[in-house]
């Protein structure tokens, strides 16, 4: 019986679950599962934990099924509990709450485990986080604080976000390091007070939503290098690109530059009838938040695709550009595109969009730029900004997305001592080295096997888009293909070794 460690049970490890299930006709006989994470919050991960319904998925379901090739599974499970997810008669998007979405990865991995029950595969679960992985023979050792259990594979998904301490602030009285759960970080956070948010992306919008659900009235400040919010998301549309396809980024000559595919992203756009200039000016000179903000919003219902086709085709060839990008350009895309490609790629949905609109309307949130410091003065904070200028704020909450962050503390002794070992190795562009044809871990020496495989954020650095539900069940989709076109091993069992 082949044994599979999936070592990290939030929402990555759900599509891998999902995603064997799907597959386990194909393997050549039942296996067994062995699921490692400590209980709490098991598949909903940091995303979508119990939490305050103020906070939305910014997809919306249709985009967001645990499974591959059921892209309906989702929507199914929402219109059976009578959630309403389909655009309305505007074509206005619907979203889950991110708590409902969560519920939705729980039942779905549920059925999933249900389903490989049925065929036979036996389902163990090591309710503890894992310390230390090691490749042992043709097998793979889990190590956690009450024992250790050998598997046959194990794909490492134990997320790779953690909000960076950019300022040195942790452990100051009144800032928040990390506002999740939102509605445990920002219970005690008093009516009037005077808030600076540190970033300006999802996490920020998040904090705000959470901030103005508890009753907060006084001013939010979100502070960040680049003053970009994220995108207002549009109208619903069917779109398929044509332009921007697998097929046509085959064609072009090795290596790809970005200069390639602007221009298969303005034929994409021209050949639809859209503005390329408008959408391009967007992306690469955008208008002060506020102003850009209230034209996104107003733009939003018009029947220009031209954005859509464009962030469609991210969710469907974004991974595939990043792997062909020529190496200097991905330098280029991290160190000075990054934060501008993310606004526009993980729009928000129009209804967030308009409460900041309100808030902005009512003098209670600013965004500003070119954040230089944070530091602890009198009773409160000062933030100070590049151009000399300087808010004081009561209260300071951590909402960093940095592409540079930190990974996981949960997981640090983990790939800590696996980088040691060799077992894994650093990605030049970040997270954990793999093959990118099939997400086996490289070691040190760039050798992989069919041992050991990563899947989620960890893999950012091959992959760079990595953190959408759809890029998490493709991958998925490929590591239970490959481990269920392996032969079954000799008979063995799992059996956990001595602690
Ligand atoms: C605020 C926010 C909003 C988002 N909204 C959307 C959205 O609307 N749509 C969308 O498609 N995507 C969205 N995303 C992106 C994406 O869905 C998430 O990033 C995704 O949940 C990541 O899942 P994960 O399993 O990699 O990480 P996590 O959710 O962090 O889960 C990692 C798991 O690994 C476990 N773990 C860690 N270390 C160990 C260890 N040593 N041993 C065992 N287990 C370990 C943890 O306990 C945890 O259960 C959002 C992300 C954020 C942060």
């Amino acid at each position: 019986m082949t044994g599979i460690g999936v070592i990290g049970c939030g929402t990555v490890g759900a599509t891998l679950v999902a995603a064997l299930a799907a597959r386990h006709e194909q393997f050549a006989e039942p296996g067994e599962l062995v699921l490692v994470d400590r209980p709490e919050g098991r598949w909903r991960g940091r995303a979508y934990q119990r939490d305050t319904e103020a906070v939305l998925a910014n997809g919306p379901m249709i985009g967001m099924s645990l499974y591959l090739g059921d892209p309906e599974h989702g929507v199914r499970w929402a219109e059976a509990k009578g959630l309403a997810v389909h655009p309305d008669e505007q074509g206005v998007h619907r979203f889950l709450s991110r708590p409902v979405y969560g519920d939705y990865l729980e039942d779905g991995v549920e059925e999933a485990l249900d389903t490989l029950r049925a065929a036979g595969w036996r389902i163990r679960s090591v309710e503890e986080t894992a310390t230390a992985v090691e490749r042992d023979g043709d097998g793979v050792v889990i190590r956690y604080a009450g024992g250790s259990v050998r598997v046959d594979h194990a794909v490492l998904c134990v997320g790779g976000r953690a909000d960076d301490d950019a300022y040195g602030l942790r452990g100051t009285p009144g800032y928040i390091d990390d506002p999740y759960p939102l509605r445990e970080a920002l219970a005690d956070v008093p009516e009037d007070a005077e808030i600076a948010v540190i970033g300006s992306g999802m996490i920020a919008t998040d904090v705000l939503m959470a901030l103005r659900a508890f009753g907060h009235q006084g001013r939010v400040t979100l502070a960040s290098r680049s003053g970009l919010l994220p995108s207002v998301r549009r109208k619903a549309a069917r779109v398929l690109p044509s332009v921007l396809t697998a097929e046509r980024l085959a064609a072009l000559p090795r290596p790809v530059r970005l200069a390639d595919i602007a221009a298969l992203a303005r034929e994409e756009v021209e050949t639809a009838g859209g503005d390329f200039a408008a959408i391009a000016a967007d992306i690469m000179d955008p208008a002060p938040a506020e102003e850009r903000l209230r034209r996104q919003l107003d733009e939003g219902l018009s029947d220009d695709i031209g954005t859509q086709l464009l962030q469609r085709a991210v969710i469907e060839i974004g991974q595939d550009l990043w792997l062909a990008l020529e190496e200097g350009d991905k330098e280029q895309v991290l160190r000075s595109l990054h934060s501008r490609l993310w606004s526009f790629a993980s729009p928000i949905p129009r209804s967030t969009a308009a409460k900041l609109v309100e808030l902005c309307d009512e003098k209670r949130l600013r965004v500003r730029a070119g954040i230089e410091t944070v530091e602890r003065d009198g009773d409160g904070f000062l933030v100070r900004y590049e151009d000399g200028e300087h808010d004081r704020a009561d209260l300071v909450v951590n909402a960093v997305t940095s592409v540079y962050r930190p990974e996981p503390p949960s997981a640090g002794g983990l790939l800590g001592l696996a980088r040691t070992s060799g077992v894994l190795a650093d990605h030049p562009h970040g997270g954990i080295r793999v093959d990118e044809r099939s997400g086996r871990a490289l070691d040190t020496a760039g050798q992989s096997d069919d041992r050991l495989f990563v899947l989620g954020e960890l893999t950012r650095g091959a992959y760079y888009f990595v953190s959408a539900v759809a890029a998490f069940t493709r991958r998925a989709d490929e590591i239970a293909a490959t481990l269920a076109a392996l032969p079954a091993p000799a008979a063995r069992d799992a059996v956990p070794a001595a602690g």
